[in-house]
């Protein structure tokens, strides 16, 4: 068990009035972004720029057909108005027809989506839900995952492939920069109930935070100016939730090259993100109950690695929010 990667959070936000609290409550926390200033107004401006190249999949042979065969068209019409470009013409009709010949051909590297899901299923049907009948008939019973997990969007983290999670394991929320917000019924519709659902209905035994290498999310949280001007309809908004983590990682490495703040950030929003779910009068109870327990993970798939860290500690209910941050090595 490490909580080092939690040590030093600082709950700068926390006004000293509001230390001296009994127990935490969401409005404590919610103070958390009381320094972030209030959404601005939306401009049609680009996104930041993703981490991967952002790869186009080949047009479809049929597509391809249609444009080529308007060539053909024009280069027809060309050759009836100029006699003396028959040769070229006809030598470049040609050319065209060959290609589209190619590309009308079965090519093995052509996406094709709906053969995707098809085959993807007809795989899952014959090699996992076929060969498992015990396993899928307790599913179609209910669920009961031990396990609910926040990971980001980005599609190279699969929890159910990272973590081997098998089906019925793990109640799953993803979400750009898989952040969880506070506790706000105004707000993050999304993340509130499934919260609920988990903790209240499934009660599940774990809530994990997944962090990970080259997120763009992060990359977006650390490079917003947020002075009032505003790029996006939504993101920026929505990275904001773990700003006390950009601030931190600014304060504390001012000098590094942005790349090392991103992964600095990167792993400091899941604390964050750890922080929040304490908001949530049900986590809380859990964790003072000894029912819940909270866990932090960074899965670098540049490394191959992944860090695993969290709360063990339960909360007796008479913990004040010092004593929280004691347990956690926070600086209040
Ligand atoms: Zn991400």
């Amino acid at each position: 068990m490490s909580t080092a990667s939690i040590n030093s959070w600082c709950l700068t936000s926390v006004s000293a009035s509001k230390r001296s609290l009994p127990a935490l409550r969401p409005s404590v926390f919610a103070s958390l972004n009381s320094s972030v200033s209030p959404p601005t107004l939306i401009r049609n401006q680009p996104v930041f720029a993703a981490p991967a190249p952002i790869l186009y999949p080949p047009r479809r042979g049929e597509e391809m057909g249609k444009d080529y065969n308007e060539a053909i068209e024009s280069l027809k019409k060309l050759l009836s108005d100029k006699e003396d470009l028959k040769t070229v013409a006809a030598a470049k009709v040609e050319q065209i027809t060959a290609e589209l010949q190619t590309a009308s051909s079965s090519d093995p590297k052509a996406f094709e989506p709906v053969e995707k899901i098809k085959s993807g299923f007809i795989h899952f049907k014959k090699e996992k839900y076929d060969k498992n009948p015990g396993l899928y008939s307790e599913l179609a019973k209910g669920q009961s995952p031990k396990f609910m997990v926040f990971a980001c969007s980005d599609s190279r983290v699969c929890p159910s492939h990272v973590l081997d999670f098998q089906p019925g394991e793990a109640f799953v929320v993803r979400n750009v920069a898989n952040m969880v917000p506070p506790y706000d019924q105004t707000k993050y519709a999304g993340v509130g109930p499934a919260v609920e659902y988990a903790v209240l209905h499934l009660k599940v035994e774990y809530i994990v935070v997944i962090g990970h290498s080259a997120c763009g999310g992060i990359k977006g949280l650390m490079s917003f100016p947020y002075d009032g001007t505003t790029s996006t309809d939504f993101i920026e908004d929505w990275v904001k939730v773990c700003y006390p983590a950009k601030t931190k990682v600014l304060a504390e490495h001012a000098n590094s090259p942005f790349p090392d703040l991103c992964t600095q950030c990167e792993k400091e929003a899941v604390n964050v993100s750890l922080g929040h779910l304490l908001t949530y009068p049900f986590v809380r109870d859990g964790l003072v109950n000894k029912t819940l327990g909270l866990k932090g993970g960074y899965y670098d798939f540049v490394k191959g690695s992944f860090e695993l860290w969290g709360l063990e500690y339960s909360l007796s209910p008479s913990l004040s929010v010092k004593d929280v941050a004691t347990i956690l090595h926070w600086k209040l």
